[in-house]
Formats: structure tokens, sequence, C-alpha cells
């Protein structure tokens, strides 16, 4: 390696042994990389492609306020997002505050008292819990006459067909299926299996909506949910699509119909998409998008890099070190608090931004444990940056995704093995 580079990493802590291990780590995986760069090109064609099409202009980065009427940045960007997707209509908004607000405005626009939401997909994401009723909490779908079903995974994490056809009733308005893991040791859905699930569930019931909470799996394929049948798909702008540089926000993507009765949920009755002005942050909207497929590629590889290692040193991780890759999460299970802290600090020590600080386990709202979270990122809680996080419990297993660029990712990952090394929790002379 070239000796000013170990210098660098020298300097930021990371020993020559935790340096060697990468490099022969990151030689074995150009291949994968390669084909994650190619995925990339095609993603960032589209995007400019969408910018195009719906001539994108200075105008658009103008500071909208009041009411928001006639905001030009805003309509033309939900056109944007909609051409990206592949969508009738969208909804992009600094107003929608976090993806659980926007999949809650999904699920409550779009049902009505009486109806039954189904997740063919077993329990949903932590925070949705709430939302759904499964855990009480005020103003939940459960709160409105709105019932639940589930239909969990196969054990080998492929459709309960039977289970699912079982569960379908006359009732049955919605099914939501989520793409990434989230905090469950299953894999995440491809857009090819999520494809075959709604045909199945629209061959049971036609008029059934497929809402896809598409979460960490913006343009990490080439094709998104709804070129695979979905009906509307949800997700954070300070994840994926966001590209490190949306400061806030939510989309929502599909079905003219459906989309509509989300916007008329998140401002009001008679009102819908026509107020809600974007502020002063619709040009990182515009600029985030443009750098998403790039800003995901970096996330990816990093991903894939830390399941390689991780895996190497006997860790269980998933996806695993060979797997195709569907979302930018990478669980890695570390069977003790230890080295599940050990991993977290790593992270934390890589940032740009409280690198100083350690990162503690803390009762989140919307979880049912401790969790620990690594992030010292620009934005708040990006999770498009590189993070670290995972309920404090057995079998101890962290999330991490993100990471700016790939070189971040490496640093963190890099980091974190490093902490576990000082800790004598790995050993790492056995490549
Ligand atoms: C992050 C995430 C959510 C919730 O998003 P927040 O922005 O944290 O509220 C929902 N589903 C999945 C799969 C997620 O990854």
């Amino acid at each position: 390696m070239n000796p000013l580079l170990e210098e660098q990493y020298k300097r930021l802590g990371i020993s020559k042994e935790v340096l060697d291990f990468g490099a022969a780590v990151e030689e074995s995986l150009k291949e994968r990389f390669a084909g994650i760069d190619a995925c990339a090109e095609y993603n960032q064609m589209k995007v400019v492609a969408a910018m195009q099409k719906n001539r994108v202009s200075a105008e658009c980065f103008q500071t909208a306020t009041g009411y928001g009427y006639n905001d030009l940045g805003r309509d033309v960007l939900e056109r944007v997002y909609a051409d990206c997707f592949c969508a009738e209509d969208a909804l992009v908004r600094p107003q929608i505050t976090c993806g659980t607000h926007a999949l809650a405005l999904a699920l409550l626009s779009n049902l009505r008292p009486g109806d039954e939401l189904l997740s063919p997909v077993g329990k949903p994401y932590d925070t949705l819990e709430e939302v759904i009723g499964i855990r009480p909490s005020k103003g939940s779908l459960a709160e409105y006459g709105i019932t639940y079903a589930q239909a969990d995974l196969l054990p080998d994490g492929s459709f309960d067909y039977e289970s699912i056809a079982k569960a379908i009733n006359e009732r049955t308005k919605l099914a939501t299926i989520q793409r990434s893991k989230g905090y469950a040791p299953r894999k995440t859905l491809s857009v090819e299996r999520i494809g075959e699930l709604i045909r199945f569930l629209k061959k049971q019931k036609p008029d059934i909506i497929c809402m896809v909470d598409n979460c960490y799996g913006e343009f990490v394929e080439t094709r998104e949910p709804l070129e695979a049948g979905a009906d509307l798909i949800v997700g954070s702008l300070i994840k994926n699509p966001g590209g490190g540089l949306a400061p806030i926000g939510g989309y929502l993507a599909g079905k003219k119909e459906y989309v509509e009765n989300a916007a008329y949920r998140l401002t009001s009755p008679g009102l819908g998409k026509e107020v809600g002005a974007s502020l002063g942050v619709i040009g990182s909207f515009y600029q985030g998008l443009f750098l998403a497929p790039t800003v995901v590629s970096g996330a990816l590889k990093g991903a894939v890099f830390a399941a390689n290692i991780y895996e190497r040193l006997g860790f269980s991780v998933i996806p695993d070190s060979t797997e195709s890759r569907h979302d930018i999460v990478q669980a890695v299970t570390f069977g003790s608090r230890e080295a599940m802290t050990a991993f977290c600090e790593g992270i934390q020590a890589a940032a740009p931004v409280d690198s100083h600080v350690t990162p503690e386990p803390w009762a989140m709202p919307g979880y049912d444990c401790d969790v620990i979270m690594a992030a010292g990122a620009f934005v708040q809680g990006s999770s498009i940056e590189l993070s670290a996080d995972g309920p404090v419990k057995p079998p101890y297993t962290v999330y991490f995704q993100g990471g700016l660029t790939w070189y971040h990712a490496k640093l963190g990952i890099l980091s974190s093995l490093q902490k576990l090394y000082e800790r004598n929790l790995v050993k790492i002379d056995k490549v």
C-alpha cells in the first residue's frame, strides 16, 4: 500500500494489521464493485432523464413560503420523482417528517373504518407497530376501527402463499410489503420477488392496493417496485433518495388516486397537493436526488465490504458475503453486548461529525427495548450517512448502513474492526 495513504489511516487510528486485512478483502471484491457501479450508471441516467424531461430550471430552486400555491419547484420535483419511479403521481414534501410518517400517511389516507390491512411478509418495521396499533398508540389504525392481519414468511424465507390466501377476506383493502428487512432477521426482498408476491395477491383479490415500504431500497436495483406491479411506494428522504443532502422529508409515489388520498390527509380535505410551501429546502431535494444513485452505490460497497470482513472473522452476516443486494443494510450478529458496542463505537469514531462522542444505548420512542445508535451525521438521524444501530438484546445484531462515499464507508468498517481488534474480541491473523 501507498505509504502516504497508510500514514493517513494511521492518523485516523487504523493499524497496519487492520488495514492489511481490509486490503485483502477489498481486493477480492473487484467484480462485485463493478456490478454496483454499472447499476449506479444506469440509475444516474434515469434521474438525469427525468430532470430533463420535466424541464428543471433555476426557478425550481427558489424558496416558496406561506401557503405555497403555485410552488413550481415542489410541483416539478414531484413530477421528476414520478418519472424516476415510473409512477402516475408523487408526493415529495418537507412536511412529511420521516419514513414512519410517510407510511402512516399512506395507510391512514387509503384505509377506512372497517377495512383490513394485511402484511404478507411478517412483522413490519418496529415503528409501524404503533401506527397499526399492534402496540397501542394514540391515533393508530386500530383506534379508527381498521384491523390488521399478518402472514409470516416460512422458515426458509419464502412466502407462505397458503396463509396469505387464507388471510385475505372481503375487508382486506391494502397489503403492506416491506422491501428491506428492518430489524428482522429475514432477507430483504428483491424487486422481482415483490413482483411475484403482488401477482399472487392480485390474483386472489384484483382490487387489493399493494403498497411497498421502499425505505433503504431506492436505486439499489435498476428497477423499482412500481415496475413490478406495486400501486404505491413510500420512503424517507433522509435515506437513499435524498442523497445525503435532503435535510428532512418523505415521499409517496404510485397510482394517482392513492397519492391524492395521502395529499388530502397530509394537508387537509379540500386542499391536497395545492398547499405546502417547499421553504428553503427544495434545492437540496433536487441535488440529493441527482447524487442518490452514486451515494447509494458507495453505501452498497460499504455493506458488501462489511459482510466480507465480518463473515471471514466468523460472525453471522445477513446478507452473506456473496448474496445479491436489494437494500443498503448489512446485519452483523455479534452475540455479545461488548462486541456490538465496540462495533458501534468504531463507526462513531470514523464520523466527520461527533467523532469524539461515545454512543450509549437508550430507550428510543417507537422501540420496545434499548437501542444503540452510532451516527455522526451532517443531517441528524440520517441513515444514508454512515451509521449503525440495533436493539441491545440477544443475539446482539447490529444493522450497518450508509456512507456518503465508498471511502468513508470503508473507513467506518475498518474503524469498527480496529475497536474489536484492540479489545481482543476478534483475531485477524487468519486471513
Ligand atoms: C427507516 C425505516 C422506516 C421508518 O423510517 P423513519 O424515517 O425512521 O421513521 C420504515 N421502514 C423501514 C424498512 C425502514 O428502514
